[in-house]
């Protein structure tokens, strides 16, 4: 049995628990298992049918940072720009980090904040030239289509909490969303600034 990591943030041998403590309402996840420091809360998964930690214990704020990790980063493979493996080796080329230790759970917080950056930059670069994507795109709030149809040039990229992003005219863009719908709004990247 792997022996019982130690909490990054306060030292504490860590103990092996279930889905089940972690993730009560959540049934499905009943039967992983995961390292956790009982006195913060910090906790990792291990790898499957293992008892080997993902990475690091993991406190709230670096759980979320890994999410938004992965809201950034999936993109790249889900709008098929690259497979799924090429990008992650682009991923771990972007960040000088070997291929087998280029894993969102694997990464530490600052790491994490480094993947949205570069991700973000990329697909800004990728939506430069494209149109305006208003007429097509729906609100996530009311799963209404957000207005009619344009076709001026993109101006900027709002990334949402759900991984999708929508390339929008100067018109069309975040200033325009609904308080409602900007509380899904990840981030807006202008189309004039990073990428290459
Ligand atoms: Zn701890
Ligand atoms: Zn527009």
């Amino acid at each position: 049995m792997t022996p019982s990591p130690t909490c990054p943030y306060c030292g504490h041998p860590a103990e092996l628990v279930t889905g089940e403590v972690i993730y009560p309402l959540r049934p499905d996840l009943a039967n992983k298992r995961l390292w956790r420091c009982k006195p913060c809360g910090a906790h990792v998964g291990c790898h499957a049918g293992t008892t080997t930690p993902f990475g690091p214990l993991a406190n709230a704020s670096h759980r979320e940072a890994k999410i938004q990790a992965h809201a950034a980063f999936d993109p790249l493979w889900r709008a098929g720009w690259m497979r799924r493996a090429e990008a992650y080796a682009w991923l771990a080329e972007q960040l000088g980090v070997e291929r087998e230790a280029c894993h969102v759970g694997m990464f530490s917080f600052d790491t994490c904040q480094r993947v949205v950056a570069v991700c973000r930059a990329y697909i800004a670069a990728k939506c430069r030239g494209d149109i305006c994507l208003y007429g097509d795109d729906f609100d996530p709030v009311t799963a209404q289509p957000l207005g009619p149809r344009c076709s001026q040039p993109a101006a900027e990229v709002i990334f949402w909490m759900d991984g999708r992003f929508s390339p929008c005219c100067a018109e069309h863009g975040f200033t325009i969303l609904t308080p409602e719908t900007r509380l899904l709004v990840f981030s807006v990247q202008p189309l004039t600034e990073g990428g290459r």
